[in-house]
């Protein structure tokens, strides 16, 4: 049963969806207003009527529509690339994870999601104005209990140990090499996303100095190619996304 507080998912007849947070309020859209009390006491797969008798389907939100509605600053790992990292670091329910930056906080709240209430995340940040948006995304999200936003530069240093992964989303991965020695289990994954390819080489480049501490790299590009399925032609749409970044995984030893 919905209770105040609790966050829904309305879609609307065309498919367009408000994520909203339940309160005695009214929200206006095009198609009418909702009275978002009358939420109170119902249940998700139920449907509401706004005032002009249109229907908005009831539903929970999930994971992806926490990272579709979000709000955004510095551009966010997508979540096929998130995708790519639990799956090639393992990631797990009850990990422990070093993130650094925070950023937006997309990338954090796709791996608090996997973690759990079990698990916990401490993301690194230097700047003010993007830990407070992250933290207040992540709080949105119901993923405050797990996560830790630290103002602090990751090139200087990490302080927790015992760590099951290390995921850099910033210019120079290679300058946090060194501090992943203390701070990872022997066996955790680090892990680097980088746009350009010419910050893949000066990261293997570094490398070559720490190659008996960790095993050979691996770097990935993840590219999707979502498919227009007609009755008459069934294709690859035009348009796709070409470009993010690359994903390199390496294991400490
Ligand atoms: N992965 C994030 C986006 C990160 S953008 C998401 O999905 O939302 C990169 C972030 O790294 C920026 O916020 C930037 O301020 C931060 N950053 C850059 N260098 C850093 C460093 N040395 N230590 C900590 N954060 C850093």
């Amino acid at each position: 049963m919905i209770k105040e507080g609790d966050k829904v998912l309305l879609v609307d007849s065309r498919g367009k969806k408000y994520l909203l947070t339940v309160r005695e309020d009214e929200f206006h859209t095009d198609l009418g207003i909702i009275k978002l009390g009358e939420l109170i006491g119902m249940n998700f797969g139920e449907s509401i009527k706004s005032h002009k008798d249109k229907e908005f389907k009831i539903l929970k939100p999930r994971i992806v529509d926490f990272l579709a509605k979000m709000k955004r600053g510095p551009q966010t790992v997508h979540p096929k690339d998130a995708a790519q990292i639990v799956a090639y670091a393992g990631i797990s329910p009850g990990d422990f994870i070093i993130e650094a930056g925070v950023g937006s906080g997309a990338l954090t709240m796709f791996l608090a999601n996997i973690v759990g209430k079990e698990g916990r995340i401490v993301s690194y940040e230097i700047r003010e104005d993007f830990a407070n948006l992250a933290r207040k995304n992540l709080e949105w999200g119901g993923f405050g209990d797990r996560v830790e936003i630290k103002l602090k530069d990751i090139y200087e240093g990490i302080d927790e140990e015992d760590v099951d992964h290390i995921i850099l989303d910033l210019p120079q991965p290679e300058n946090v090499l060194e501090h992943a020695l203390n701070s990872l289990k022997p066996g955790g994954f680090f892990v680097a996303y980088t746009p350009c390819a010419n910050q893949v080489s000066r990261f293997y480049e570094r490398l070559k100095e720490y190659k008996e501490h960790f095993s050979r790299p691996k770097t990935i590009e993840c590219l999707v190619r979502e498919q227009e399925v007609k009755k008459n032609c069934f294709r690859p749409s035009t348009r796709m996304l070409a470009h993010t970044g690359y994903l390199t995984f390496l294991r400490k030893l």
